[in-house]
């Protein structure tokens, strides 16, 4: 580790004061993403804007036919909100099913949307979703949001206060992870409602993406054999030495099909 101030505001307004004022702070949430890059000097901020104060960033709430969560939630509580399991319980499923205990303790849902992990499981829900980002100055279509690998529309401070999501008809995720650091080799996150038919697939390619052939097929037929003969081309899909490029391609059609299949 090495030097840097740390500061504690109390609402959002004051933490966009003071990222504003220094092009090289950053924010903090859960700080398990942020934390460990910090100890490895893969990111060297001058000074860190701790948001856990900021009351107005937290709670789980339904309002008519969505559910907004702040961005300081973490992936526990979004596991057994009571809110979350009968609006979307696919939801509930996804966030108890994301790295482990210790990280479902500390790991936040504005840290994971805002950093956009290829490989992180919420970007698909807020995609597959049609979920609204609401930030600290404007409100972002999940559409216009993921923008590249660990890229997002949020400017330097600009901070992420909530996500609201639209409470589907139907919905279902499925994921092939990693069985080390538990991050998805591939997911696919379905739905149907109020955003229309929605694909959205993390973990194989650079960012988050929809699949439009799915979605078409699962407009006209909504059931797992109408996504099973639709096949993803590899190219532009990540490589590496869990997988190759070919195999989480096939794996976009597998866990699409279980996904329709868990959503019943
Ligand atoms: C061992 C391990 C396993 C994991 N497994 C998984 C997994 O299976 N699936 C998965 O999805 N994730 C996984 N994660 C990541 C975990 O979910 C993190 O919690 C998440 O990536 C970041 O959330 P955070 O609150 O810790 O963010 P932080 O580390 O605090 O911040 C991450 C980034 O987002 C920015 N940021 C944070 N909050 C905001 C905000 N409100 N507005 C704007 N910018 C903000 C920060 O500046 C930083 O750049 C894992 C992490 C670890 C350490």
């Amino acid at each position: 580790m090495y030097d840097f101030a740390y500061h504690k505001p109390s609402s959002v307004a004051d933490a966009v004061k003071m990222l504003a004022a220094d092009p090289d702070a950053k924010a903090i949430s859960g700080g398990h993403t942020l934390l460990p890059a910090l100890k490895h000097r893969l990111n060297r901020p001058t000074a860190l804007v701790d948001l856990s104060g900021i009351a107005e960033m937290r709670g789980i709430s339904r309002a008519g036919n969505a559910i907004r969560i702040g961005a300081l939630t973490r992936h526990v509580e979004v596991e057994t909100s009571a809110e979350v399991a009968s609006a979307i319980p696919t939801l509930a499923y996804l966030a108890k099913h994301i790295g482990d205990t210790q990280v479902r303790n500390r790991g936040t849902i504005g840290g994971s949307v805002s950093n956009n992990d290829p490989a992180a499981d919420y970007p698909a829900a807020v995609l597959g979703l049609g979920a609204t980002l609401h930030t600290s100055k404007r409100r972002i279509a999940a559409d216009e949001f993921f923008l590249g690998m660990f890229t997002t529309a949020l400017e330097a401070d600009e901070i992420l206060v909530a996500v609201e999501f639209p409470i589907p008809e139907k919905a279902g995720y499925a994921k092939m992870r990693n069985p080390a650091s538990r991050y998805v080799m591939t997911g696919a996150f379905v739905s149907k409602g109020p955003m229309g038919v929605r694909v959205a697939v993390n973990g194989a390619g650079p960012c988050v993406f929809r699949q439009s052939a799915m979605e078409a097929a699962l407009s006209a037929n909504w059931s797992p054999e109408a996504v099973a003969g639709i096949r993803q081309s590899a190219d532009g899909l990540n490589s590496d030495i869990h997988g190759s490029a070919e195999y989480r391609a096939h794996l976009v059609t597998v866990m699409a099909k279980r996904a329709v299949a868990a959503a019943g």
